[in-house]
């Protein structure tokens, strides 16, 4: 038999495979899971599909009706809300439209830490709701309390996005995640579980040069149909790839938890040959934004949420970078109105050609701490300068922007490193934040609590992180 019949033949059994274990997930798994853990997955998922062909305006009405409510709930039941809404003259009634929160104010991290328990609902014992924490990448972990109904919400909108770079559950998928959030709480059914979701997880925290060979001939031998992950273990999982001359064949990647640059998703499309999609959501919020099949932006599950860009407490315009802010429509358990998740962001102006009624969010920006903020107010984005670095002979970096005027770069030297990349690196980001530049060459770099690099620190962290 020729290769090609014997690599058709392979292409078919692939699919079929495919096909029974989708069937087997969408008929059998999917309803006993949401029968076991009291969620409705399933259903939200089959209504999210049909709502997101609405038109913008009739999406935009479906969500005020959800914020008209959960802001009602908020203000008869949690003790934080009615306090806020007598304190700024607010009643729930006052919001007639989705601009009319603004008259609500922000809910900060700060203020989600110092007072979670006051922003418990009064109601929430019959909700199914649990705790969960933030993950800490940059501090520690924040906790809130997730009901069903948001279990639900969030896992449809994450499977909808999913499905838009083609995965449906039971797909062969490799998760390149941090361990201790990829596990879920153990049963005795969670073997059976692991089997039947046909994932492989890699550790995210093990990706490197050393582990590279183990970790690509673990990749190939389970052969995943689709790659998830976090970006920046991804690019050095593609360029890992690229170095040894090989690829791997999938049928989409589908990145998370920070923004990525053109030159890195070439990389990974290089390197898996497939097409890259962009995932953004968080653990307060689930699934917020994704990218579809026509790659413009990404698509905001405002079914779910509402999404505020803010420049100055002021809506911004589109195209300006933003704080973003998110209106959560599903937790009944701990409302999350308002609040400040710590990302920058752009919206678009235009829809998107796919004709879903979704908004979009024309990108990401990455956090606020990643950002200095200049003295006219405008933004400068400190992540390019990790292309900058990739390109300078430190084996290591971090920046600390101490204060408006200091710019404070520590860096672990290379072989090559001399006293004329210190210019080079004061030129650059002298450029770039307009402030005073000093350099400290350290032995090491302390990750994040979280195991990830710390590229990143500014004094304006602690306002968004503690
Ligand atoms: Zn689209």
């Amino acid at each position: 038999m020729n290769l090609q019949v014997q690599r058709k033949q392979a292409k078919m059994r692939n699919y079929l495979s495919m096909s029974v274990h989708r069937t087997f997930w969408k008929h059998f798994l999917l309803p006993v899971h949401d029968l076991l853990r009291n969620t409705r997955i399933q259903r939200c998922r089959r209504l999210l599909e049909e709502t997101q062909w609405l038109s913008q305006k009739n999406i935009e009405r479906l969500q005020l009706a959800r914020l008209r409510r959960i802001v009602s709930h908020a203000y008869h039941t949690v003790p934080y809300y009615r306090a806020a809404f007598r304190e700024g003259g607010v009643r729930p009634e006052d919001i007639k439209d989705i601009s009319d929160l603004e008259k609500i104010p922000l809910l900060t991290k700060a203020i989600l830490r110092s007072r979670n328990d006051e922003l418990v609902s009064t109601s929430y014992h019959s909700t199914g709701a649990s705790r969960e924490h933030t993950s800490g990448t940059t501090s520690k972990p924040v906790s809130f309390l997730r009901d069903n109904s948001d279990r639900s919400w969030g896992w449809a909108a994450a499977l909808r996005a999913y499905s838009w770079a083609g995965y449906e559950l039971g797909d062969k998928e490799a998760l390149v995640w941090q361990r201790t959030f990829a596990s879920n709480k153990s049963t005795f059914l969670q073997p059976l579980y692991d089997e039947a979701r046909r994932t492989l997880l890699v550790d995210s925290g093990d990706v490197s040069a050393q582990n590279a060979n183990e970790i690509l001939g673990k990749l190939k031998r389970f052969h995943p149909h689709f790659i998830r992950g976090y970006s920046g273990a991804l690019h050095r999982l593609a360029e890992y790839l690229l170095e040894a001359g090989q690829c791997l064949d999938v049928r989409g990647v589908i990145h998370t938890s920070s923004m990525i640059y053109e030159a890195q998703r070439k990389v990974i499309r290089q390197a898996f040959r497939c097409p890259v999609f962009s995932f953004y959501g968080a653990r307060e919020v689930m699934a917020i934004a994704s990218e579809c099949e026509e790659h413009t932006g990404l698509h905001v599950s405002s079914e779910n949420l509402v999404l505020e860009v803010l420049r100055d407490g002021e809506a911004a315009s589109p195209g300006e970078v933003g704080s973003l802010v998110i209106t959560n429509l599903t937790n009944y358990s701990m409302p999350l109105i308002r609040y400040e998740i710590g990302d920058l962001g752009r919206t678009g102006s235009s829809p998107c050609s796919c004709g879903r009624g979704l908004p979009v969010l024309e990108s990401l920006e990455g956090r606020k701490f990643e950002h200095i903020v200049n003295s006219d107010g405008s933004h400068t984005v400190l992540r390019p300068l990790e292309a900058f670095f990739s390109e300078v002979p430190v084996k290591d970096f971090q920046v600390v922007v101490a204060s408006p005027d200091l710019i404070t770069v520590k860096i672990v030297e290379g072989e090559a490193y001399s006293e004329v990349h210190d210019r080079i690196i004061k030129n650059n980001l002298k450029w770039r934040g307009k402030s005073e530049v000093e350099i400290q060459k350290v032995g090491k770099i302390s990750p994040a609590p979280s195991g990830k690099p710390l590229r990143f620190v500014s004094y304006t962290s602690s306002q968004n992180t503690t």
